[in-house]
């Protein structure tokens, strides 16, 4: 009885990637036989939104987003992000992403990605949508844009490993904080005592599958049967139920995305 209050939702995995291709109606079953029942599924290319509109068709359980990813835009990319906005329409978009910064060294310049980032933030605020956000060591610079861009539908930063401070003004920015496998590395201490301390409206949980392995698991291929391992580590460090953790994560969800669940409450 008490199992079944727990119904887990992965806000951030790429069920589109090639990775799934053989596996994909097994694994969605396999999810759903233990409660993981809904998916946020963000894009990350052109290339891969017409894949996913499709695939959501077959997988009513999904939610998906669509966006130009900072780390993989190239040269045609200008073109495409004209096409986004009626993507999103045409698509049931619940947000736009992923989209934001990636500061890696091996990434694109960064005037052209902060004018995609932009470009993508305007479209989100003219269709009135939240944005999943990637951002890599560009928190504050990601930061003060959303705020210039006056967005204010928030989103969920994907995969937070941010400070207290800065989990804080995204908070207050109307962002809920993906947290996800990383918290399960017994090494991760910074991400722990943030994690410790973060109030109970602030997060939602995520595998980022296919990558992310967690701990004990590297080298293996990340899947959403996963996201009850991310709640129960959750749950240990922040001292709470797992019943709880999966429960808060729902309601934080369903601030930010109310029609998410239909009738299924
Ligand atoms: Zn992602």
């Amino acid at each position: 009885m008490l199992y079944s209050l727990r119904m887990y939702v992965d806000t951030h995995c790429h069920l589109d990637f090639a990775a799934f291709d053989s596996s994909r109606s097994e694994l969605m079953s396999a999810c759903l036989e233990n409660n993981i029942r809904h998916f946020l599924v963000p894009s990350t290319t052109y290339e891969s939104w017409q894949k996913v509109t499709q695939l959501a068709l077959i997988y009513p359980m999904w939610r998906v987003a669509f966006g130009l990813h900072p780390y993989f835009l190239h040269s045609e990319s200008i073109m495409n992000v004209e096409k986004l906005g009626d993507t999103c329409e045409q698509g049931g978009a619940v947000a736009i992403g992923e989209i934001g910064l990636d500061f890696w060294p091996d990434a694109m310049d960064v005037e052209v990605q902060k004018h995609f980032f932009g470009a993508q933030l305007s479209i989100a605020r003219e269709l009135n949508l939240p944005i999943i956000l990637h951002a890599r060591k560009s928190y504050d610079v990601a930061l003060k844009m959303i705020s210039d861009a006056n967005h204010t539908s928030g989103g969920i930063v994907h995969a937070f490993n941010g400070s207290l401070e800065q989990a804080k003004r995204f908070v207050e920015r109307g962002f809920l904080l993906g947290i996800g496998g990383t918290i399960t590395y017994p090494r991760a201490k910074k991400a722990h005592r943030v994690v410790q301390q973060l109030e109970d409206q602030a997060y939602v949980l995520e595998t980022d599958s296919p990558d992310m392995p967690l701990h004990g698991f590297q080298g293996q291929m990340n899947t959403p049967l996963n996201i009850p391992k991310v709640a129960f580590c959750l749950a240990d460090l922040r001292g709470q139920s797992v019943n709880d953790i999966a429960k808060q994560a729902k309601t934080n969800l369903l601030r930010l995305f109310p029609e998410w669940y239909g009738d299924e409450r």
